[in-house]
């Protein structure tokens, strides 16, 4: 590696990431990973992971992304801090341009993730760190001994729920449906939980506030009843939004705005390869995103071993 240019780059430093590089480095090739803010992506914003092998008491989410981190770093990967500003894909070597500078690599993986849904009704934004909340183990902690309602009723919003309610007096979870998209098993330790309370058929219209959130305001879908409850915090868990705005109108991207690629990883252009949350697939999870890193290194290195023939 010499003046900013690698045999790979990889953008995001969560579990598809890291592992990428892994592989990538152990493979002999010059890496490096380029995150936005802090390693490990929405794994590091759980408390604990249970569905991660080789952990038998389960592993914080923190702990799990510096040690992916440092696994691939022990490799002689580049870890660099800092924002893209512009991406040239289809021109080799493949341009990226940051805050930092501008860096050139043969071959680029793109581990960019998803960030969390918003519900898009009035008050959400500007009460942001103000009782507006988007990750329960970053931010339950200001809500001890509080009342707070998290929104939706997927595997995320159940476990946000059961997180908050150690900490919290009160969890409203509120739910569009009268069932749980969340997977059964969490279903004996939700009703074993006293201060969980759903609100069904229900969604929340409005956020309540002063300077800090006091409640929300609810409709029954079914009977078209608005109410209002009383919170000091409100966690939304509506699921998530590709990364993927930047390659926009560059690189194939499905309805939902995933970038499209196949267990190979490889998306439209050559020598680009997706990997974990970004990518379309059918089970966004931590094994899934690694198992998508270790893939696109093998074809990563297929891809820069012909570039080097054609040469
Ligand atoms: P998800 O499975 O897509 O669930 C999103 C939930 O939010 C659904 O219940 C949905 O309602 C609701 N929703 C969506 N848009 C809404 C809106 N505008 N207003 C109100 N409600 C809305 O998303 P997720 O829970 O974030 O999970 C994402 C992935 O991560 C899943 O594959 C999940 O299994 C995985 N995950 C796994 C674990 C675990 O295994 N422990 C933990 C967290 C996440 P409907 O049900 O009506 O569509």
């Amino acid at each position: 590696m010499e003046n900013n240019k690698y045999d790979v780059i990889i953008l995001g430093g969560g579990p598809g990431g890291y592992t990428a590089a892994l592989y990538c480095a152990r493979a002999g090739l010059s890496t490096m990973v380029l995150e936005k803010m802090w390693p490990g992506g929405q794994m590091a914003t759980t408390s604990r992971v249970d569905n991660y092998p080789g952990f038998e008491e389960g592993v914080d989410g923190v702990e799990l992304s510096g040690k992916m981190q440092q696994s691939a770093e022990r490799f002689g990967v580049v870890t660099e801090i800092g924002e893209v500003l512009s991406i040239d894909l289809e021109r080799q070597p493949k341009v990226i341009r940051t805050g930092k500078g501008e860096f050139e690599a043969g071959a680029v993986i793109l581990a960019t993730g998803a960030a969390p849904r918003t519900l898009g009704i009035p008050g959400e934004d500007e009460l942001r760190g103000r009782g507006m909340a988007y990750c329960a183990t970053c931010d339950g902690m200001f809500y001890r001994n509080r009342t707070v309602v998290v929104v939706g009723g997927g595997n995320s919003a159940v476990a946000d729920a059961l997180f908050l309610a150690k900490i919290c007096k009160k969890v409203y979870i509120v739910h569009r449906r009268d069932t749980l998209r969340a997977s059964k098993t969490y279903m004996k330790t939700l009703e074993k939980t006293e201060n969980i309370e759903f609100v069904w058929d229900s969604r929340v219209v409005e956020v309540l506030h002063d300077d800090l959130v006091t409640g929300v305001k609810v409709e029954n879908v079914k009977t078209g009843e608005v109410s209002e409850l009383s919170c000091d915090g409100v966690f939304v868990a509506v699921g998530r939004t590709p990364n993927t705005d930047m390659f926009k109108g560059v690189l194939d991207l499905d309805a939902q705005g995933y970038l499209i690629a196949d267990e190979t990883t490889k998306t439209n252009i050559p020598g680009v390869f997706a990997v974990g949350d970004v990518r379309t697939k059918p089970l966004r999870q931590i094994v899934t995103a690694t198992a998508d890193g270790a893939v696109a290194s093998k074809y990563a290195e297929e891809y820069l071993a012909e570039l080097c023939a054609d040469k």
